[in-house]
C-alpha cells in the first residue's frame, strides 16, 4: 500500500480529494518505479484538483501531481537503476496518468531526467514545471539573440511560479528585469529576487489603442496572454522576442501584426510538456548553474498533501506566491 492524494468522483460527477492508502498494484504500467520524495503545485495542478478536473483529468479515481522528484526503486530500463535520483515534469503525468501526489509513481523511462549534480529532489520540486518552463523561455530568448546589453526584459505574472523563477534567473544572468504584478504588496518580494522595476498590471492590461508604442523591452517572458501579451508586442524593441508561456489572463490574443512587420519582433511559443529529452537535459543543466539556490529557497513555501485542495483553489485565483514544495 502507498499513501496518496486521490481524486474521487461523487454521485454528482464532481471530484474531491481524499488522502488514503492505495494498493500499489493500481499504479499504471511503466518501466520505472520511483519513490517520490517531493512534488509541487503548478497552475495545472490547481485544475486537476478542481471538482471538474479542469478538462485535463480523464478517469477517476485519479492521483494528480504533474511533477515529482525522488529515487528509483525498481527499473526494467537499462538507463535507470535503483538509487538513481530522478525528476519528472510534463508528459501529461498527473493529468491522464497518475502523478506525483503519492509515495510512489510508475512511469515510462523516456519521461524521466536524471537529477543534475548539485540539485536535490526538494530543490528540483521548488523549480518544478514552472521553473523548468521559465528556463525554457530564457533559452528560447537567448537562441533569438537576447543578451543583457540589449535592454530590460519584462516578466509578466511576476509573483507567480514561472515569473518568480524567471526573475531570479534573469537577474542572476545580469539582465535588467521589470516585473509586472497585480499585487503591489509583492514589490519587495520581486525586488529581493532581482527585479529592478515593478510595473502595475493595470498599466498593461488595457486594449491596444496603437499597434506600436515606445520601444521599451528587449524581451519578455509572458505568463498572462490576452490583452497584456498584445500590448507587450507593440512595446518590444526592434528584433525583440516574447516567449509566450501562459494564459493566466486569458487565451485570446487581440493583437496586430504590425509589430512583426515593422519591428521584426518574434512571438516564441513555449511548451514544457512534450519537450524532447535533450532539451530537458539542457534546461535542467542551466537551472543548476544559473538559478541562485538562496533565491529559490526564498520563493519556496513548504506544504503537505493535506494542504493541496486549498492551495489548488488558491493558485487558480492567482493567490499563490512563488513556488510550493510538497513533502511526500
Ligand atoms: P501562478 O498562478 O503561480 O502565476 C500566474 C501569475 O499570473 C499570478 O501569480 C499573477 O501574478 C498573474 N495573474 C493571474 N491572473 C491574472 C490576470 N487575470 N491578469 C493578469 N495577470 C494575472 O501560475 P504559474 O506561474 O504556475 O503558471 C503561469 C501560467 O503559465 C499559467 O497560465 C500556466 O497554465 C502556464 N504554464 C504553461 C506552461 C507551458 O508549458 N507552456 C508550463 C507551466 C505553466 P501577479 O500576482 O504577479 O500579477
Amino acid at each position: 500500500m502507498m499513501r496518496a492524494l486521490v481524486m474521487e468522483q461523487g454521485a454528482d460527477g464532481l471530484a474531491s480529494a481524499r488522502i488514503k492508502d492505495v494498493d500499489e498494484g493500481l499504479m499504471p504500467a511503466g518501466e520505472v518505479t520511483v519513490r517520490v520524495e517531493y512534488s509541487t503545485l503548478n497552475y495545472k495542478d490547481g485544475l486537476c484538483l478542481s471538482p471538474k478536473g479542469g478538462g485535463l483529468v480523464r478517469n477517476y479515481p485519479h492521483v494528480p501531481g504533474i511533477d515529482f522528484a525522488g529515487t528509483v526503486e525498481a527499473s526494467e530500463d537499462a538507463r535507470y537503476a535503483p538509487g538513481d535520483k530522478v525528476v519528472l515534469t510534463g508528459w501529461r503525468v498527473g493529468e491522464v496518468q497518475w502523478g506525483g501526489y503519492a509515495e510512489k509513481a510508475r512511469v515510462k523511462a523516456d519521461w524521466l531526467v536524471p537529477l543534475p549534480d548539485g540539485i536535490t529532489p526538494r530543490q528540483a520540486m521548488a523549480v518544478g514545471t514552472a521553473g523548468f518552463t521559465a528556463m525554457l523561455a530564457i533559452l528560447a530568448l537567448e537562441d533569438h539573440g537576447l543578451t543583457p546589453d540589449k535592454g530590460p526584459v519584462l516578466v509578466t505574472g511576476a509573483a507567480g511560479g514561472v515569473g518568480s523563477v524567471a526573475t531570479a534567473i534573469l537577474a542572476n544572468l545580469g539582465y535588467e528585469v521589470a516585473g509586472v504584478t497585480g499585487r503591489p504588496e509583492q514589490a519587495d518580494y520581486l525586488k529581493s529576487l532581482g527585479a529592478s522595476q515593478i510595473v502595475a498590471r493595470g498599466d498593461l492590461n488595457e486594449t491596444v489603442k496603437r499597434p506600436l508604442e515606445t520601444e521599451t523591452w528587449a524581451g519578455c517572458i509572458d505568463a498572462v496572454g490576452g490583452e497584456m501579451l498584445a500590448r507587450v508586442l507593440g512595446q518590444l524593441k526592434y528584433g525583440g522576442s516574447v516567449a509566450a508561456i501562459g494564459l493566466a489572463g486569458g487565451a485570446s490574443l487581440p493583437a496586430s501584426v504590425i509589430p512583426f512587420l515593422l519591428r521584426g519582433v518574434n512571438l516564441l511559443g513555449i511548451d514544457s510538456v512534450m519537450q524532447p529529452f535533450d532539451n530537458r537535459q539542457r534546461a535542467w543543466a542551466r537551472i543548476a548553474t544559473d538559478l541562485p539556490m538562496d533565491k529559490l529557497e526564498a520563493m519556496t513555501v513548504p506544504a503537505a498533501l493535506e494542504d493541496l485542495p486549498q492551495l489548488g483553489a488558491d493558485i487558480l485565483k492567482g493567490q499563490v506566491k512563488g513556488r510550493v514544495v510538497v513533502s511526500i
